[in-house]
C-alpha cells in the first residue's frame, strides 16, 4: 500500500478539520470550527484491534458478525460471509430498519435498498426501491455476478429477482403496519383520524430505528440499516449494506445504502467502510469512499470516520438540519476496517456502538464521536 501523505501530515489535516476531535483531545477555537459548536469530546477511541480476521457491523448486527466470522473461519469468501450474516437481520421481523418487518414508505409499502462490494474483484452490485423480496442483499449480489451493471432499481429489480427464482412476499408485518398507521394518523391533514383513546406518543417514534434524529424538532422520520464488512485470513475484504431506508419516505426515495461510495466502499488494497444514519448527508459527502481514501492517506479507521463526519457537519448549512448551536440535528455513523485488521467506527453524536468479531470475541464496542449528546 502506498501512502501519498505521511501519517503525520494526515493527522495534522484531520486535527485542523475536526477541531481536535479526531486526532487529539484539545478543543478547537470557534474559528477553526466555522461557526459550528465545539466538539465536546472524542469519546473512547474505538478498538483498533489489528491482525487476523475481522468482521464489523452496525450495532444491530451482533448475530451477523458472529455468523460471518463462523463462515470466514470455515474458509469462505468474505462476501459470502457478510451476506449470510446480514440475511439474519433482513429476515428478522423485529428489526424495523432492515428487510422483512422494515418500516414502509408513506403509502405503507416496504421498499428495500442494498449493495454489496467484493474487494478481490473490485466489483459491486446494488438494488434500490425493491419491493416484496426479503433479502435484497442476495439480489444485489446477483446484479454484481449476473449482469453487466451495478445498480438496478424498482420494478426492474423485482423482475430481475423473480427471474432468478426469488418469490414475492409481503414485507409489511402487522407490527410495522401499526407503527406506520400511527404515523399516518398523527399527521395534521385531518383525513386520517386516530382512535380517541390512542394518542400518538413520542415513544412510538423513538422505539424504532437505530439512528433517530437526536432532537426531534418535529422531525418525524426514523432511520436504521445494517452495514457489515469483513477481512479474511488472506487479507481480502468485502462488505454489504442493506436497509428499508428512511421510514415513511416518498415512494422511490433512495438513500445512501445502495450507493457504492456512499453507503459502502471496498478497496482491497486499503480497507472497507460503510454507513448508517441520514443517507442524504452520506451521499452529499461521498461517505464511504471518503473514509477509505482517508485511510489510504494514513488515517486509522477511527480517525477516518471522524474526519468524514466533521466534514459532513461543516457542510451542513441547511437551517432545517441544524440545531441552534449549528450542530446537525441528525446522526450518521461510519464504520471502517483497514487491510491490516485495524477497525473503528464513529458517530456524529456520542453513545453509539458497533459490533465486532475478532480474536475469538463477538462484542459491541464504543464508537468515537464528534459531539457529546446533551444529557449524556
Ligand atoms: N442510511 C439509510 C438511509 O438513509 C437509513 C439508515 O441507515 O438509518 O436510507
Amino acid at each position: 500500500m502506498q501512502d501519498p501523505l505521511s501519517r503525520r501530515t494526515f493527522l495534522r489535516s484531520v486535527a485542523a478539520a475536526a477541531g481536535g476531535a479526531a486526532a487529539g483531545h484539545a478543543l478547537a477555537s470557534a474559528d477553526e470550527l466555522g461557526g459550528v459548536a465545539q466538539p465536546s469530546g472524542q469519546g473512547q477511541a474505538a478498538a483498533d484491534g489489528g491482525g487476523g480476521q475481522v468482521v464489523i457491523s452496525s450495532a444491530n448486527g451482533l448475530q451477523a458478525t458472529a455468523k460471518a466470522m463462523e463462515l470466514l473461519e470455515d474458509g469462505q469468501d468474505p462476501l459470502d460471509a457478510v451476506i449470510a450474516g446480514v440475511n439474519i437481520v433482513e429476515l428478522d421481523p423485529t428489526d424495523h430498519s432492515v428487510g422483512y418487518g422494515g418500516l414502509p414508505n408513506e403509502d405503507g409499502i416496504v421498499e428495500l435498498d442494498s449493495c454489496v462490494m467484493h474487494g478481490p474483484t473490485h466489483n459491486a452490485g446494488a438494488v434500490a426501491a425493491l419491493r416484496n423480496i426479503k433479502t435484497p442483499s442476495r439480489v444485489a449480489r446477483l446484479v454484481m455476478e449476473r449482469t453487466d451493471h451495478v445498480l438496478v432499481v424498482g420494478q426492474g429489480a423485482l423482475r430481475f429477482a423473480k427471474a432468478h427464482g426469488f418469490e414475492e412476499e409481503e414485507l409489511l408485518t402487522d407490527e410495522a403496519r401499526k407503527i406506520w398507521l400511527r404515523w399516518k394518523e398523527a399527521r395534521a391533514n385531518g383525513d386520517w383520524i386516530a382512535p380517541a383513546q390512542t394518542k400518538p406518543s413520542p415513544s412510538t417514534q423513538s422505539s424504532v430505528g437505530s439512528d433517530m434524529p437526536l432532537h426531534p424538532l418535529g422531525y418525524e422520520f426514523t432511520y436504521g440499516t445494517i452495514n457489515c464488512c469483513a477481512l479474511d485470513a488472506a487479507s481480502n475484504l468485502a462488505g454489504v449494506t442493506t436497509t428499508s431506508g428512511l421510514s415513511y419516505k416518498i415512494p422511490g426515495r433512495v438513500g445512501d445504502s445502495p450507493i457504492i461510495g456512499a453507503g459502502l466502499y471496498v478497496d482491497n488494497e486499503v480497507g472497507a467502510a460503510g454507513s448508517t444514519g441520514r443517507g442524504e448527508a452520506v451521499i452529499l459527502n461521498c461517505g464511504s469512499v471518503s473514509v477509505v481514501e482517508m485511510m489510504r492517506n494514513g488515517a486509522t479507521p477511527t480517525e477516518a470516520c471522524l474526519g468524514l463526519l466533521k466534514r459532513m457537519a461543516d457542510h451542513n448549512h441547511d437551517p432545517r438540519l441544524r440545531l441552534k448551536d449549528g450542530t446537525p440535528n441528525f446522526d450518521v455513523k461510519m464504520y471502517a476496517v483497514r487491510k491490516d485488521g485495524l477497525h473503528g467506527a464513529a458517530a456524529i453524536w456520542s453513545g453509539a456502538k458497533y459490533a465486532v468479531s475478532s480474536q475469538g470475541k463477538n462484542r459491541l464496542e464504543e464508537c468515537a464521536f464528534l459531539y457529546e449528546r446533551p444529557n449524556g
